[in-house]
C-alpha cells in the first residue's frame, strides 16, 4: 500500500489553526528570518530549481511563472492566490482555509518577497464563508506577532494580505476572469497576451497561484530543492494532495508523492469500490479532465505520465464511477454544468456547451441516431482550442472521451431507443464483472 506523505496534510488532532500550535509545532513562518534576509532572486531561484508545478491544475512552472514578472517597472507588483476551487471533484484549498492556514500565510509571504510584491490578495469563492473566517483571523494573528505588515521581522520588506470574497461563478477560477471579479467587474476572462505577469490586476504585473502551490513554498526552502525533486518522478517534484470521490469506500483528502500509482491509491489506501461493484471509469483531475478506464488506471498519478494516456492531472480531484452507472446520464450532469457556467464572450462555448448539453440529453433518453453522435463530434471539434480560455475545452473533453472509450454504450441507447440501464437484463451483465 503506498504510503501517505504529511508534509501538506498535518495531523489532524492538532489545531492548526492555532498560531501558537502552527509556529510551535509545525516549524510555521520559521523560515522568515532566513530567507527575507537574503537576496529575493535566491528566494526565485531555489523554487525554480525545485520542479514546483501549479497545483491548480495546470501544472505550468511555479518559479518559472515568478520569474516571467518584470522588475523595476515602477509600478506595484501583486500575488493573487486561486482560492476559488470551482472544478467539480476537487475540494482540497478548502483544507488549508479551514483548518491550516499558517502554511498557506507563510508560503504568501515568501512568494511575495520573492517577486517583490507588497500586496497579496487572496480571492475566495464566495461559498467558503468558515475558509474566509479562519483565514482571516489567521492573517489577523500573523500581522500581531510581526510577520505581516511593515518591515518583516525587521528585513526592511513590507506586505499587507487581503481577503476577497467571489460570487461562486466557476469561471473566476481562471486566472484573468477572476483579475476581472477582482477589480469589481463581471468575471470574463481576457484575451492573451498580455499575460497577467505582465498586465495583471489593476493593469500591474501579477502572479497568480493556486492555494496548494503557495502551500508548497516554505516547504522547498525547509526541506532543498534537490530533496523535493528526489519525492517524485522527474519535472514532478514533491506530494500532492487527492481528493477521492464518488463510488469508493473511503473517500477524502490523501497525500501522495507526484508519480504515485493510482490504482493502488483508490484500491488500497482508498478501501476500493463501493460495495465492491465493477469499476466503469476514473476521472483523474476534475470534471474537465479525459475519464480513465479501468485498464487505464494501473499508472503513475503525475503531471506527465496521465498526459500518456490522454487525460490530465488536473487538480487531483478524482471522481470514481462505478458500474451500474449510465455514462451519457454522468455526461448529462457535466455537460449541464459547463453550458450554465459558460461566460458568454465566445461563440463556440456559447452555443457550443449548450448544444453539447442538450446532444447527450437526446442521446441518453434514447431520442438520438448515429448521426447525432457525429454531430457531437463536429461541435466538440469546433469548440476545442476556438475560444478566449479554456473553459469551452474543458467542457468538450469529457464529451470526446466517452465517444472514444464508451462508444459501444452510447451506440447501445441508440439502437434500443432508450437507456440501456433501464433493461435489468443488461445491468446483470455489466454487473457480472466484479473485483479488482
Ligand atoms: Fe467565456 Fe467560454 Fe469564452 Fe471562456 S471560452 S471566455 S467561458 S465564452
Amino acid at each position: 500500500m503506498p504510503e501517505q506523505s504529511t508534509l501538506l496534510l498535518r495531523d489532524p488532532s492538532k489545531d492548526w489553526t492555532n498560531i501558537d500550535v502552527a509556529i510551535n509545532d509545525g516549524g510555521d513562518y520559521s523560515r522568515l528570518k532566513t530567507w527575507l534576509k537574503r537576496d529575493p532572486m535566491d528566494l526565485l531561484g531555489e523554487v525554480k530549481s525545485a520542479s514546483l508545478r501549479g497545483r491548480g491544475g495546470a501544472g505550468f512552472p511555479a518559479g518559472l511563472k515568478w520569474s516571467f514578472v518584470p522588475r523595476d517597472t515602477g509600478k506595484p507588483t501583486y500575488l493573487v492566490v486561486n482560492a476559488d476551487e470551482g472544478e467539480p471533484g476537487t475540494f482540497k484549498d478548502r483544507y488549508w482555509l479551514e483548518k491550516d492556514p499558517h502554511p498557506h500565510i507563510e508560503g504568501c509571504i515568501l512568494t511575495c518577497f520573492a517577486v517583490q510584491a507588497n500586496a497579496c490578495y487572496i480571492y475566495v469563492r464566495g461559498e467558503f464563508i468558515e475558509g474566509m473566517e479562519v483565514t482571516l483571523k489567521a492573517i489577523q494573528d500573523a500581522y500581531e506577532k510581526g510577520f505581516l505588515g511593515k518591515n518583516i521581522l525587521g528585513s526592511g520588506f513590507d506586505l499587507d494580505i487581503y481577503v476577497h470574497p467571489g460570487a461562486g461563478a466557476y469561471i473566476c477560477g481562471e486566472e484573468t476572469g477572476l483579475l476581472e471579479s477582482l477589480e469589481g467587474k463581471p468575471g470574463r476572462p481576457r484575451l492573451k497576451p498580455p499575460f497577467p505577469a505582465v498586465v495583471g490586476a489593476f493593469g500591474c504585473p501579477t502572479v497568480i497561484n493556486n492555494v496548494e502551490t503557495i502551500v508548497n513554498v516554505p516547504i522547498i526552502l525547509e526541506v532543498g530543492h534537490e530533496a523535493y525533486n528526489a519525492m517524485g518522478p522527474e519535472r514532478n517534484g514533491g506530494t500532492k494532495v487527492w481528493c477521492v470521490s464518488g463510488h469508493v469506500k473511503k473517500p477524502g483528502l490523501y497525500e501522495f508523492p507526484l508519480g504515485t500509482n493510482l490504482k493502488e491509491i483508490l484500491y488500497d489506501n482508498c478501501g476500493g469500490i463501493l460495495d465492491d461493484r465493477p469499476l466503469k471509469g476514473v476521472i483523474p483531475g476534475g470534471a474537465s479532465c479525459p475519464v480513465l478506464t479501468p485498464d487505464e488506471i494501473d499508472i503513475a498519478a503525475d503531471f506527465d505520465s496521465l498526459k500518456t494516456v490522454g487525460s490530465l492531472l488536473g487538480t487531483c480531484g478524482a471522481i470514481v464511477i462505478a458500474e451500474p452507472t449510465c455514462i451519457l446520464k454522468s455526461l448529462i450532469r457535466l455537460s449541464d454544468f459547463y453550458a450554465h457556467e459558460s461566460c458568454g464572450q465566445c461563440t463556440p462555448c456559447r452555443d457550443g456547451t449548450g448544444w453539447v448539453a442538450k446532444i447527450v440529453r437526446t442521446l441518453e433518453a434514447g431520442d438520438g441516431t448515429m448521426e447525432h453522435i457525429d454531430m457531437l463530434l463536429d461541435v466538440c471539434g469546433q469548440m476545442e482550442g476556438n475560444t478566449i480560455c479554456a473553459l469551452a475545452d474543458a467542457a468538450a473533453w469529457p464529451v470526446q472521451a466517452v465517444l472514444k472509450k464508451f462508444l459501444p454504450e452510447v451506440v447501445k441507447h441508440v439502437e434500443m431507443g432508450g437507456c440501456p440501464y433501464d433493461d435489468p437484463e443488461y445491468v446483470a451483465e455489466v454487473m457480472a464483472g466484479k473485483g479488482r
